[in-house]
């Protein structure tokens, strides 16, 4: 028994299935993960955890894993052993930059890999290969929101802690289903809801547990949120409800701003939102008289053509009412992958450096060229979405993508997959063989969450460490590693033993970690960023002013121009999102088999109205058409919908996915896919 008892370990990791970043010690004993164990020191979770985080842990053992790299011959793969893959990709790459350019070439770096990852695939992408081609994930999430609070505020981050969340007196979230896409952090709003008289106003197309459990429940047309919020930002400032101390002290802009919001009358919101005047005008008062108000947002808000704006309009009510600074206030963009933040925020994305340093300012760019010993591009590079399109049109001729199944994720899905048809070289880095590695020439095996050692960064900022648990299943490598290869097999020996090395790289070149190092990150130590020098972090942004020059917040004035609706033919409007046990597109939950007990199969969730108007029964099958594509579903009835919206979730997939029926438009700022924004009109496949 002693034997037995002496395999087991315990090893601090942080979950990967959502931006909540829930910590705790995952117990295994050899390969088997035997439970997670939560502490009260946890600073995300305390002792809370969700399904998924509890249960989810099965795919890293999965027989479906990726045994070795494989190389695509003909119509198949073929198993190869590192070091020819290896070769085979340097050789690809160095061929296409000789003939096309760098910028011929295209990277992907992973919201579910490490902070360190993220680094390195940008420092591959823009030091050994020499383009700002580089991207992540973010752009089909929560670019939006970040661009709204650089507009406005100057940190793209959430502006406190989920602490801060629990304190406000009132939370609004808007086009956020927090119970089940941030599990813990709905609970954290439940329980200070419930015990401490904290107001809950929902928004949403959806009704929800959250908007089931708010004291207020709206549900604005789709894509109008920015019209009710800058209504009732007017609203405050036509009654003198506004904190004018706050507004002299830290804001500019304000003449300007106030006076673009001469259209957005009570009538004019009336009209375009469906909400009635008198409910926003009540709204207005609610928001103006409580002390402290946080708001929440996720892909409700963003993934809409006019989601930059939206989220800025989110902040600019935040700056008039004078809620940033303080403790319970501020604007939290919920992000949904365990690391979208951090990829973003080391780098990998096509105009900023790491720190979110521009790369097309020469005194930065100056700096990481003395530290890496080469010049480098002077442009802004490629978005992902722009890449796609640079396919189409033959200008991008390799693709390396890393932990992200983009032939589903992304929007359009025949437009996407024909991109990659029309590529010479791809390369997929994944722990499966995905949707998207159908399409490479190289597929990489890489290691899991448990499998390697880095960092992640939640949704409040917070850098937290993950240890290794597991050794690699079979002959996979850490991510960081394999780029590391790469780039070795290039010409640049990075020479990095271990992730702390590339943190430490990280934080002497970007002000924004510059206190960041592993020691202070031991255990279930954390930092929220901004790191200072002297390892000083900000759990609350903005104590010592906005992050700007003068240190003052900047309203910004927006105008609403009517984007999207249904037509006479595509007369449906189609809602997607995220389910409680699934992660983002399921590749690592459908191989959990705890999950996928519990939701076997993916459904279509249409109102009882319109069942009854289209003769349809719970259980059938029909068939949903857009202008981009067409996917089938199996019919639900509930009243979480009204009217003529339908719900797919997003884990949905193979025939069902989604994105067969979102198109190619996107946000008009951060080129995200507008994929809340999708017209179809249906057909019946089997009444039942
Ligand atoms: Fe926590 Fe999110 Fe993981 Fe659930 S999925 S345990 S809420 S980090």
């Amino acid at each position: 028994a002693k034997m037995r008892e002496d395999r087991i370990k315990k090893t601090k990791t942080v979950c990967t299935y959502c931006g909540v970043g829930c910590s705790f010690d995952v117990w295994t004993k050899d390969r088997e993960v035997l439970k997670v164990e939560p502490h009260a020191q946890s600073p995300a979770n305390g002792i809370a955890t969700c399904v998924k985080g509890r249960f989810g842990w099965d795919y890293v053992n999965s027989e479906k894993r990726l045994r070795k790299p494989l190389i695509r011959r003909g119509d198949h793969f073929e198993e190869v052993e590192w070091d020819e893959a290896i070769q085979y990709v340097a050789k690809r790459f160095t061929e296409i930059k000789a003939e096309y350019g760098p910028d011929a070439l295209g990277f992907i770096a992973s919201s579910k890999a490490t902070n360190e990852e993220s680094y390195l695939m940008q420092k591959l992408s823009r030091q050994v290969i020499g383009t700002n081609n580089v991207d992540n994930c973010s752009r089909y999430c929560q670019s939006p929101a970040t661009k709204g609070l650089f507009r406005t505020v100057g940190h793209g981050g959430d502006s406190g802690s989920i602490d801060d969340i629990a304190k406000a007196d009132l939370v609004m979230t808007i086009g956020s289903n927090t119970a089940e896409s941030h599990p813990v952090l709905a609970s954290r709003i439940k329980r200070s809801h419930k015990l401490f008289g904290q107001k809950l106003f929902v928004f949403d197309l959806r009704k929800h547990e959250m908007a089931r459990r708010a004291d207020r429940f709206y549900q604005p047309k789709s894509g109008t949120d920015l019209v009710w919020l800058s209504a009732v930002t007017k609203y405050i400032l036509d009654q003198g409800w506004e904190d004018k101390n706050f507004l002299d002290e830290w804001v500019d802009g304000f003449d300007e701003y106030r006076q673009s919001l001469e259209k957005y009358t009570m009538e004019y919101a009336e009209e375009l939102t469906g909400i009635p005047q008198e409910e926003l005008k009540d709204l207005a008062k609610e928001i103006a008289e409580q002390d402290k108000v946080a708001i929440c947002w996720a892909m409700g808000v963003t993934q809409h053509m006019l989601g930059s704006d939206t989220s800025t309009a989110i902040s600019n009510l935040l700056l008039i009412t004078g809620n940033y600074r303080r403790p319970g206030t501020g604007a939290y963009p919920l992000r949904g992958h365990n690391n979208v933040q951090g990829c973003s925020d080391f780098g990998s994305m096509p105009n900023y450096f790491p720190g979110y340093e521009f790369v097309t300012d020469d005194d930065v760019r100056k700096r990481y060229e003395k530290a890496w010993g080469v010049d480098l591009p002077k442009e802004v590079g490629m978005d992902n979405h722009e890449q796609i399109k640079a396919m189409h049109e033959g200008k991008l001729k390799s693709f390396y993508v890393k932990g992200e199944d983009t032939g589903i994720v992304d929007a359009n899905i025949n437009y996407v997959t024909g991109g990659f048809e029309k590529l010479d070289f791809m390369v997929v880095q994944d722990l499966f063989l995905t949707k998207t590695a159908e399409y490479a020439d190289v597929v990489l095996p890489a290691c899991a969450s448990l499998e390697k050692d880095g960092t992640f960064t939640n949704t409040e900022r917070r850098i937290q460490r993950l240890y290794k648990a597991l050794e690699p299943m079979y002959d996979a490598k850490p991510d960081w590693e394999i780029i590391q290869l790469v780039a070795k097999e290039l010409g640049t020996d990075w020479g990095y033993t271990h992730p702390e090395e590339i943190m430490e790289e990280a934080a002497s070149l970007a002000p924004l970690f510059a206190g960041v190092s592993y020691e202070k990150l031991e255990g279930f130590e954390s930092l929220q960023w901004p790191v200072h020098e002297d390892g000083t972090d900000e759990p609350l942004l903005f104590q010592e002013g906005f992050n700007f020059d003068n240190g003052k917040a900047k309203l910004y004035p927006l105008d609403f121009q009517i984007q999207y609706d249904v037509t006479e033919e595509y007369d449906l409007h189609i809602n997607n999102g995220r389910l409680l046990e699934h992660f983002h597109e399921g590749n690592m939950t459908y191989e959990s088999e705890g999950i996928v007990r519990r939701t076997p199969s993916a459904w279509v969730e249409i109102s009882p109205e319109l069942a009854e108007e289209r003769g349809l029964k719970e259980g059938g099958e029909i068939k949903l058409i857009s202008e981009a594509g067409e996917a089938t579903g199996i019919v639900a009835i509930t009243d979480r919908v009204k009217g003529k919206e339908l719900y797919i979730p997003m884990s949905a997939n193979g025939k069902s996915a989604v994105n067969f029926l979102t198109d190619n438009r996107v946000d008009k700022d951060t080129d995200t896919p507008a994929y809340k924004e999708i017209a179809a009109k249906l057909e019946v496949v089997q009444k039942k």
